[in-house]
């Protein structure tokens, strides 16, 4: 039975964005195949379902470009002794004893905990980038049936590496590729090839990840975060991280490179000119102190720029706002980081880059023939809502808790703010009853990595 959401405010999202009021939506299956006043389309369509959104708005859902399930458990965690001084101590001491504590539940569990997020804050796909070294079989296909739970659209990859010996960066390439395969039909779900970063990548990982990889498949691999990628790839090779995975082949239009906050002009012209997708996570930059990347000379330049959270709360207007001030007080200038420029990124460049992994689905807009992901918003205007000063009304007055509804492909998977496809209570509680075998697996090889 098609569903008819009607007496909704509709932002359309994409380019040119359009607000139309009193406006309903007809879904049928995963699509929205009518949209139009209110009135004609009940006419219209008598016997359709109803949702009556009351007056909220309607509007697409968020896309997360870069994230990671894998960091839940790093949730309150005070870690004891002296605060890392810099980012790859944050690595050594935080992310890396985290990755390997995790066996396949808490895998699964960290992976529910952030969906149940994601829905309830309006974020309907989330591009993932995981790690568990002690738990890499089939760690996407835990991954994938915690998504396909939830009902959410993502895309999955295992992130390869030589951190861990050879074996173990073999069985990451394995689980990339087993993955892409299996869920190549998947309606909402699909995998890429992870690599973790050049500085713990060496030339035989990286030259087996090229071996492996098929013609035209991209990888997703974080890019001079911090100095020390860069510093680590001039030392390996006399060439700059771009340049080096550059000789191995990997960047290419279905590419994605996270962060380059310390890539350089000649390495910027050599991911524009292989097409390759850059995503910034400011509350992360901000959080290692890593730096701010350029923003508005990657704008200016025409770079494909999109906007993640690498694994802060799934509440993608907070990277709006963090983007927007971030980079006005990095160079005590008013006018960087427009929020027309915040906008495009992360509500077009993002849908596209989506829509590269989805072949033939339209996503990331609201219009005739496009995916039904979207959410319904209760936010209450008390200055004029125009398509021209959209993104200062998201900058300013949007929070993830106004969402009150989300929907992906037609499905309905939080309504009036209950969730209809998990049981929140009941994966925190199992979560948590989890935590204390995490955390102590955790110490364990935090204190491992201090003593070697
Ligand atoms: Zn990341």
């Amino acid at each position: 039975m098609p569903l008819l959401i009607t007496n909704a405010t509709v932002i359309t999202g994409g380019k040119t964005p359009q607000i139309l009021p009193y406006t309903a939506l007809l879904i049928d299956g995963a699509l929205i195949t009518a949209i139009g006043p209110t009135k004609a389309l009940e006419a219209a369509y008598p016997h359709a379902d109803r949702l009556d959104a009351r007056g909220q708005l309607a509007m697409p859902g968020m896309i997360c470009a870069h994230t990671h399930f894998y960091g839940a458990y790093a949730r309150g965690m005070a870690i004891a002794g002296d605060p890392s001084e810099n980012f790859p101590q944050i690595l050594q001491r935080l992310w890396w004893p985290l990755d390997k504590a995790l066996d396949a539940d808490a895998v699964r569990l960290s992976a529910l905990v952030s969906l149940v997020d994601a829905v309830k804050h309006g974020t309907t796909t989330l591009i993932d980038h995981h790690a568990s070294p002690n738990a890499i079989e089939a760690s996407l296909n835990v991954i994938s049936q915690a998504v396909d739970q939830t009902g959410l659209r993502a895309v999955l990859c295992y992130e390869v590496t030589d951190r861990d010996g050879m074996d173990k960066m073999h069985a990451g390439i394995e689980e990339n590729l087993r993955f892409m395969q299996a869920s190549h039909d998947h309606p909402r779900i699909r995998g890429t090839f992870g690599l973790h970063a050049s500085l713990t990548l060496n030339d035989e990982a990286l030259k087996a990840c090229r071996d492996a990889l098929t013609d035209g498949a991209g990888v997703h691999v974080h890019v001079a975060e911090h100095e020390a990628d860069e510093e680590d790839s001039l030392r390996r090779c006399g060439m700059r991280v771009v340049q080096r995975l550059d000789q191995f082949d990997l960047w290419n239009g279905n590419s994605i490179a996270a962060h380059c906050v310390h890539v350089d002009e000649t390495e910027r012209a050599l991911l524009r000119e292989r097409g390759v997708w850059i995503t910034h996570q400011p509350r992360s930059n901000m959080n290692n102190a890593v730096g701010a990347m350029d923003w508005d000379g990657m704008i200016a330049e025409g770079q494909k720029l999109c906007l993640g959270n690498d694994g802060f709360t799934n509440t993608m207007w907070a990277d709006w706002k963090t983007a927007y001030l971030l980079h006005k007080l990095a160079h005590r200038d008013p006018r960087k980081a427009n929020g027309a420029d915040i906008y495009r990124v992360a509500m077009v460049n993002n849908a596209r880059l989506v829509e590269q992994f989805f072949t033939g689905q339209h996503i990331g807009t609201l219009e005739v023939g496009a995916q039904a992901d979207l959410v319904l918003v209760d936010y209450q205007p008390f200055t004029p809502l125009t398509a021209g000063n959209l993104p200062w009304h998201i900058l300013f007055g949007f929070e993830a808790s106004m969402v009150t509804a989300t929907m992906v492909a037609g499905n309905l998977l939080m309504q009036d703010r209950q969730l209809l496809t998990l049981d929140e209570r009941a994966i925190m509680a199992e979560a948590l009853a989890l935590a204390p075998r995490v955390w102590e697996n955790y110490t364990r090889f935090a204190h491992q990595s201090l003593s070697s």
